[in-house]
């Protein structure tokens, strides 16, 4: 039986990706510290065969176990988040990484790192290619998560230069879905709880800067796809969907399919905030064959629910019926 290791496991990636593996008969032993996660993602694992989750903060060495794969998301995604301590998110990145590698090259392990789209910063190329070194501010609050990040991809290829380590790098764009939390900061899941609540979303900026929003299960998927890939196959590859809205078209389509009034309000651009982004996505599609299925509208539909049931309110048929 193959066994794998997924810091950040008790995270909205990290347990979807912890499901996927399982249900492919993969043993998956789940690394986290639960300080953007929660042990209510995994709960429905627990006394599950094959699975078993460690307490354990990245930054220090981890335990020392068998592994065929280590995926590694351990890392603050929300910026909201990963500025609350930017050391810590520095320290994560960069030593979370660290340790995870080393784990891996120990164990001969296949090595997936989860990357970002952030770091091509504030991209001056549209859409992002794989090629693109990007355009990030080294000083800004941002700079701990991006060149953090950065800092992850460099490690992955000097193990792999140095040890042959089979590394393979993904970065994530945008993704949303079931198992955000209710407080997670961004975006999707702000706009869905203000609807919710019926009070006006509140956009930074004019709403004008756009992004790419994929759907959990897609984005896992490709993870997935990526990590089959024949040794020697590294990537990067950027995964995510190339569906492009404005932040202002994503709150007027969140309220409509929530059912109320246009209700918005602006407040002060986020600093060094990315304009544009939208991956090309060819490299990991000629690849892979890998492709997103599921549109804005119906993720959209999935993660309202989601987010109604998380806030305990009544379904909108209940209400109808009540
Ligand atoms: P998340 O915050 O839900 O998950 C991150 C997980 O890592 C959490 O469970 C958290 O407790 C854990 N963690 C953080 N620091 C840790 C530490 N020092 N030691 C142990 N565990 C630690 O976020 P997510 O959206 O699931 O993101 C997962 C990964 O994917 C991250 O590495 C993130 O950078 C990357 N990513 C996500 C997106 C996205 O849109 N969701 C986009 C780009 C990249
Ligand atoms: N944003 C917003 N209102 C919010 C949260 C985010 O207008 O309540 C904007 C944010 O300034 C950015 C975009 O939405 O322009 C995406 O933000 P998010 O934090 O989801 O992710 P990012 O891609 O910036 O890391």
């Amino acid at each position: 039986m193959a066994h794998a290791i997924v810091t950040g496991g008790a995270g909205f990636l990290g347990s979807a990706l912890t499901d996927a593996l399982l249900g492919r008969g993969v043993d998956v032993t789940c690394i986290d510290n639960l300080s953007s996660g929660r042990l209510a993602n995994i709960e429905h694992l627990s006394g599950r065969t094959g699975f078993d989750f460690i307490q354990h903060d990245v930054i220090e060495p981890l335990p020392d176990l068998d592994a065929d794969m280590v995926f590694n998301l351990a890392c603050p995604a929300s910026p909201v988040y990963y500025q609350a301590d930017p050391l810590r998110t520095a320290r994560t990145a960069a030593f979370g990484t660290l340790n995870a590698l080393d784990l891996a090259n120990r164990k001969g392990a296949r090595f997936l790192q989860a990357s970002t789209s952030e770091i091509y910063g504030d991209p001056e190329v549209h859409p992002q290619q794989e090629g693109y070194f990007g355009n990030v501010s080294t000083t800004g609050p941002r700079a701990c998560y991006d060149e953090g990040k950065r800092f992850g991809e460099s490690l992955c290829f000097d193990f792999r230069r140095m040890y042959g380590t089979e590394v393979k790098v993904v970065r994530i764009f945008n993704t949303y879905g079931p198992r955000m939390q209710v407080n997670d900061g961004r975006v999707v899941s702000n706009f869905i709880v203000q609807a919710l609540k019926g009070e006006p979303i509140t956009i930074f900026g004019d709403g004008s800067q756009t992004r790419s929003f994929c759907y959990v299960s897609d984005l896992i998927a490709a993870m997935l796809a990526v990590s089959d890939t024949a040794p020697g196959v590294t990537g990067p590859f950027n995964i995510g969907n190339p569906e492009e809205v404005t932040v202002l078209d994503l709150a007027r389509q969140i309220q409509r399919l929530v059912g109320i009034e246009e209700n918005i309000v602006f407040r002060d651009k986020a600093v060094d905030d990315p304009r544009r982004r939208r991956p090309d996505i060819s490299l990991v599609n000629e690849t892979t064959g890998w492709r997103p299925r599921v549109r804005l509208a119906t993720g959209l539909e999935n993660t309202i629910a989601y987010f109604r049931d998380a806030l305990s309110l009544p379904s909108p048929t209940a209400r109808a019926t009540a």
